[in-house]
């Protein structure tokens, strides 16, 4: 039997509304369930993402929210941030760095989990959105180092948010995953949290295309359905998975 990792905390960083639902919500809601605490980080608000006639950018965004407020509740997250970045155009400057920096320092996880920045294609008919790849770039450096760096930030020193080192980063991976997580038991609340996204879903019924990904996935583990990482761990003493997460056996 392969092991199941159960974090104590994780935080999913990424650009947009809907992205979390399409890459790892399966994963995420498998370790709420098993008592792990959830903070979502989207970076964008997704404002450019309703094409519509008497849309305004203002009010595609208070739908996407309410959007990915909703999905986050089928999954079981705690908290929901919206950095309110501009959709579109987001890149992974400083400014960006440090604004992650400080909700891993607030929230202090076990995991970060994010995208892949080096994706620029796959195959011959899909270009990666460069939003994904700015908070992938982004989500990697405030992780390593500069959230676990003391001395960095002054003004975040100040307010209190002191170095964290996440123990573990997981990097979604289309096709280079090394890391399967069995998502037998939670594919129906990703497909529910995707679903969520009515502005984006329209029509589409997600069921087939997410079903079809995830059992390509599942393919060399026991299971249905997975969900694949490249899995980088930055902290690993003895006890760690004694004193913090649980390794379960599925
Ligand atoms: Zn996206």
């Amino acid at each position: 039997m392969a092991p199941f990792y159960v974090p104590s905390s994780a935080m999913a960083i990424v650009a947009h509304p809907d992205d979390i639902e399409f890459s790892c919500a399966g994963t995420l809601a498998r370790w709420a369930k098993n008592g792990a605490k959830i903070s979502y980080i989207i970076c964008t608000s997704g404002e450019v993402g309703i094409i519509q006639s008497g849309m305004t950018k203002e009010k595609a965004a208070q739908i996407r929210e309410s959007e990915q407020r909703n999905a986050a509740e089928i999954a079981g997250a705690c908290e929901v941030i919206f950095l309110r970045q501009p959709d579109g155009l987001l890149q992974p400057t400083l400014e960006l760095r440090k604004m992650l920096v400080r909700e891993i320092r607030r929230f202090r996880p076990e995991v970060v989990i994010t995208g892949d920045p080096t994706i620029v294609w796959t195959g011959d008919e899909y270009i990666n959105h460069p939003d994904h790849r700015a908070a992938a770039t982004a989500a990697l450096d405030a992780t390593f180092p500069a959230a676990g760096q003391p001395n960095l930030f002054d003004e975040l020193e100040q307010e209190g948010l002191t170095a964290h080192k996440p123990r573990k980063v997981y990097v979604t991976s289309w096709t280079k995953g090394d890391t399967f997580v069995n998502i037998d038991e939670t594919i129906d609340v990703k497909i529910a949290a995707l679903r969520a996204h009515k502005s984006q879903m329209k029509d589409w019924d997600p069921e087939p295309r997410i079903k079809e990904w995830a059992s390509g996935r599942a393919k060399g583990i026991e299971a249905l359905y997975a969900e694949s990482y490249r899995v980088i761990t930055l902290v690993n003493d003895e006890n760690w998975e004694k004193t913090k997460g649980q390794v379960l056996f599925e």
